[in-house]
């Protein structure tokens, strides 16, 4: 049993002061507010629920940088999709575990316990499958066991390059999977993450309504009948027109109709939705899988955001393409973009209330429904996924405790956190990863080999 001590904490019931937490077995068994600390206790400052990232591709995060030069003629998403096909012909194995273990570090000094690995790069660069199918997603475990990151992985099936099963181009193959091969896929990663610790998990992931077809999209739903499962839907006005062309109706109006879509779902993006489409998917149960940070790099455009949340709807947040790891810095562009279409202020809170609040607890609801973890708040018999902020930090030590999230998302940076807590592996330390050095290390060894052949 490990055992903290937090001058103040958020449970799922409200603040506290001076509380005594219990671990067990990645979980939290004990919670007694108003104690005295203990020897042997980690004492923090402030203790809340820590965040899942319900989205990321991890390679990505070693491209960060290399997209924001303007070519001659206008840039787009699907340039920067060039970019990225550009790129993954280089990975080798080796790489895409670097990557990976680097940002999941980067995620866990952040502030995020868990991740949700949409992960689409399974084959060798020439298509074939490697000797071992799920050698990749092999790589992003291993990746995970060095990092200690709650991680939910979500094996992509990507068949097609457009609506109307368009064979994939050459920039896909990496990708590319039928529906059998996809499935024995799934099956082998299933078998691998028995290595990995019991809070971890797998999912599928149909990659859009692009890529797969109704057909498929059915069949790999039938086969796998629990878990999450995570699909990209509506981030680009010319995916819209494509799904409405090629399938007949709006992409989130199609799913709702010809999908069960409940609770175990999240909705990346759904960035262009009517007003109908956005009630509907509050409606569902599923989780609004939000990456306001990506979404703005990449010009999608802003979330429907106040009719969603009106509406009851389930949301979280993700770092996509990972171009900047930083969940104070997700949370407040998720908010801010509201109130630069909107003209206003305080969008994202239903009623009256604190956004810091509405913000962060709704996302850490949110995420850790959609990588089906137990968490999300802190309460007995939820995993133990804890970061630990310093409240006297100069942008957090002027708030009242009832404003300390409002100071969190709009005021604070991530050097704010001080401990984290993954299932109750104890990762960050003083705002350090505990394996930092070896980390970067290969990192930095894995970028030299690759730099020179892109
Ligand atoms: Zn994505």
């Amino acid at each position: 049993m490990v055992t903290l001590f937090a001058k103040r904490a958020l449970l799922a019931e409200g603040w506290v002061e001076n509380l005594r937490l219990e671990i067990t077995g990645g979980a939290v068994t004990g919670l007694t507010p108003d104690s005295a600390a203990q020897p042997g206790d980690t004492r923090v400052d402030t203790l809340l629920p820590a965040l899942a990232n319900l989205h990321s591709h991890a390679f990505q995060r070693a491209m960060a940088g290399m997209t924001e030069y303007r070519l001659a003629g206008r840039d787009s998403f699907w340039t920067w999709r060039d970019l990225m096909y550009r790129f993954t012909a280089h990975l080798d194995p080796e790489g895409v575990e670097a990557i990976a273990a680097l940002v999941q570090m980067e995620m866990l000094e952040a502030g995020y316990t868990s991740v949700g690995e949409f992960h689409y790069l399974h084959h060798q660069p020439d298509g074939q499958p490697y000797a071992r199918l799920a050698e990749l997603s092999d790589r992003i475990m291993a990746a995970a066991a060095t990092t200690g990151i709650g991680l939910t992985h979500l094996p992509v099936l990507y068949s097609y390059a457009g609506v109307g099963e368009v064979p994939l181009e050459a920039g896909q193959r990496r990708f590319g999977n039928n529906v059998d091969r996809f499935c024995a896929l799934v099956d082998q990663a299933r078998g691998a993450l028995r290595d990995l610790p019991g809070d971890c998990r797998i999912g599928i992931a149909p990659h859009s309504l692009r890529a797969t077809s109704p057909r498929d999209l059915n069949t790999v739903l039938a086969a796998h009948g629990e878990g999450p499962v995570h699909i990209h839907i509506s981030e680009q006005p010319k995916e819209v027109e494509e799904v409405l062309t090629g399938l007949g109706a709006r992409p989130v109006d199609w799913l709702l109709d010809n999908a069960p879509v409940d609770d175990r779902w999240c909705l990346i993006h759904a960035t262009h939705m009517t007003e109908a489409e956005t009630r509907a998917m509050a409606a569902s149960g599923a989780v609004a899988g939000l990456c306001p940070i990506t979404e703005a790099n990449l010009g999608d455009g802003p979330f429907n955001g106040p009719t969603y949340l009106a509406a009851g709807g389930a949301f979280g947040v993700g770092s996509d393409s990972n171009v900047r790891i930083s969940l104070t810095e997700e949370l407040r562009t998720l908010e801010y973009s509201q109130r630069l279409r909107d003209l206003s202020r305080n969008v994202l809170v239903v009623g009256e209330g604190s956004v810091g609040q509405s913000l962060y607890s709704g996302a850490a609801r949110g995420g850790a429904r959609a990588l089906g973890r137990r968490a999300g708040q802190i309460a007995l018999g939820q995993l133990a996924d804890l970061v630990a902020v310093d409240g006297t930090d100069p942008a957090l030590c002027a708030l009242e405790v009832d404003q300390l999230l409002d100071g969190l998302v709009f005021a604070a940076s991530d050097r704010v956190v001080t401990d984290v807590w993954a299932a109750g592996r104890h990762q960050v330390r003083g705002g350090r990863h505990v394996a930092r050095e070896a980390i970067l290390a290969r990192y930095r060894t894995a970028i030299a080999e690759l730099l020179p052949r892109l």
